[in-house]
């Protein structure tokens, strides 16, 4: 399944990236975000009714109620029947949506800190901004704050 989320909902749209989920963040109108979603066969997920209004019958539009964008992604995943795979979480750039790719050690030496050269084993690369992503505090901080939102009630083993 693949996302598009209008304007209101940025966090969320972070959130579902760090889910594995490929959601485009739209800036634009509300025109420009319906063709997208009819276009590349996207889930809109929006806080706008209008939109709810207008494509109804023709795209598939999740309503979103909540203000909070934890409450936010849980509605989402219960909404949607998501399931939340371990080895998705982290896979995708949180900047651009793309996929990230594996690299080896070696070529992140010299890119990143190099602390986190000598402590971390297993590091990932955007294709398109080449931003290197790694584990560590950050991703252990996010993985509590996606436990707490979602709760141990999500039917994975996560
Ligand atoms: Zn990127």
């Amino acid at each position: 399944m693949k996302f598009v989320l209008d304007p209101a909902l940025g966090k969320l749209t972070k959130w579902l990236r760090i889910l594995g989920h490929d959601a485009i963040y739209w800036r634009g109108d509300q025109k420009g975000l319906m063709k997208l979603a009819e276009r590349e066969n996207r889930v809109i997920i929006t806080k706008t009714r209008k939109i709810l209004q207008e494509s109804q019958g023709r795209l598939t539009v999740f309503f979103v109620t909540e203000n909070n964008p934890f409450l936010q992604l849980k509605e989402v995943i219960e909404g949607l029947k998501l399931k939340v795979k371990p080895e998705d979480l982290f896979s995708r750039c949180l900047i651009c949506n793309e996929k990230l790719i594996s690299i080896p050690p070696e070529a992140v030496r010299g890119r990143v800190p190099d602390y986190v050269y000598r402590t971390q084993g297993s590091f990932s690369e955007c294709p398109k901004c080449r931003r290197v992503f790694w584990g560590g505090t950050h991703y252990e901080r996010m993985m509590e704050d996606l436990r707490r939102a979602i709760g141990e009630d999500n039917g994975g083993e996560f």
